[in-house]
């Protein structure tokens, strides 16, 4: 019986080309301001895994805001620019999810984002006149598209929430000879594909208050997994902590009562726009968006250490006791 049983899983593993066969590349590198890593599964697996830290580095050019060679510096800093179709379509994408998130989710507060030295390092805590001038400039900014040239007034453009999000989901888009994807840009992460094992794909989601722990895990079948947290970049003064994720209506850093927010989506931007929004907005806020939508789903995690599934994550989370919220 063994050995039948053996003979049948050879038959089976050479009809479907054996599982263990698959050829596979991991390509690490450093883009964005972070370590990124790119694992590619198929025959094409050298090719389309060079060809993803091309699509990385060609968009990184496009859509930084700290080289003043890139069309989003010429943009913030003399007011209009020619961008090209990625950062054009980027930009159009983040104005009407600006709409969408009433705000929470801005890409057009670079100027208070740079009063607090996030994106440069150059730490500080802006004086309340300093923020209050900033917002009253904020409130009466406008921002123009007439196809790719854009203009901006009273605000600059930052795709520091989206970038990484918006390229994860272009390589998947582009690589369509792959097997499968496992992409993990800075966090970021995208799987594309079925595991050559079969299984399903694993993510851990950061225990925020130490976060070389993790507080569960994340079993999917493919799709964006993207987590914001006020612990990924911050500085410290007179022994506060002042987060990167900033709310745009105060300009203060986001203070909402979660510390971290965690978005699956079958779009890599949007689980990147919405997990800085969702952190943003706070539970009751984050809760009322997700049920008024139907195209992603979330792990949130309050100060407190209480963790909140959506319901379409129920049977895909594990590892901590949490709370399913419900439509
Ligand atoms: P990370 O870059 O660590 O993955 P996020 O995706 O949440 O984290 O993006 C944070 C970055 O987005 C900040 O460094 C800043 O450049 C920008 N940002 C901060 N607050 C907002 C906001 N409310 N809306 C849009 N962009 C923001
Ligand atoms: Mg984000």
């Amino acid at each position: 019986m063994k050995r039948i049983l053996i003979l049948l899983s050879t038959v089976f593993c050479l009809l479907c080309g054996c599982a263990q066969n698959v050829t596979s590349q991991t390509r690490n590198f450093f883009a964005m301001d972070t370590v990124m890593a790119v694992t590619v599964y198929g025959d094409t697996c050298e090719a389309d895994s060079l060809k993803a830290v091309q699509i990385v580095q060609n968009l990184e050019k496009q859509l930084t805001v700290t080289d003043e060679k890139s069309p989003i510096w010429q943009l913030n800093a003399t007011g209009e620019a020619e961008l090209s179709e990625d950062a054009a379509e980027l930009l159009r994408r983040a104005l009407q999810l600006r709409e969408e998130t009433g705000g929470a989710f801005d890409p057009t507060i670079y100027h208070i984002i740079k009063m607090w030295g996030f994106t440069t390092g150059e730490y500080r805590v802006p004086s309340e006149k300093e923020l209050t001038d900033a917002l009253a400039e904020h409130q009466a900014s406008s921002i123009a598209m007439d196809g790719n040239r854009v203009t901006v007034s009273g605000c600059a453009v930052d795709f520091g929430a989206v970038a990484k999000g918006y390229t994860a989901a272009k390589i998947a888009a582009e690589l369509t000879e792959a097997e499968a994807l496992n992409l993990s840009l800075g966090g970021n992460v995208q799987l594309e594909g079925t595991k050559p094992d079969g299984s399903l794909w694993r993510v851990g989601i950061k225990n925020p208050q130490n976060t070389e722990e993790h507080l569960g895990v994340l079993e999917l079948k493919s799709g964006a997994v993207v987590t914001s947290g006020g612990y990924e970049r911050y500085f410290e003064e007179n022994g506060v902590r002042y987060c990167h994720i900033l709310d745009p209506r105060t300009g203060y850093p986001a203070d909402a009562g979660l510390s971290s927010v965690t978005i699956v989506s079958a779009d890599g931007f949007l689980a990147d726009a919405l997990s800085t929004a969702l952190y943003v907005m706070g539970l009751e806020n984050a809760v009322e968006f997700w049920q008024g939508r139907t195209d992603f789903e979330a792990v949130l995690v309050t100060d407190s250490g209480d963790v909140y599934v959506t319901e379409g994550l129920q049977n895909s989370f594990s590892g901590c006791e949490f709370k399913v919220i419900t439509r």
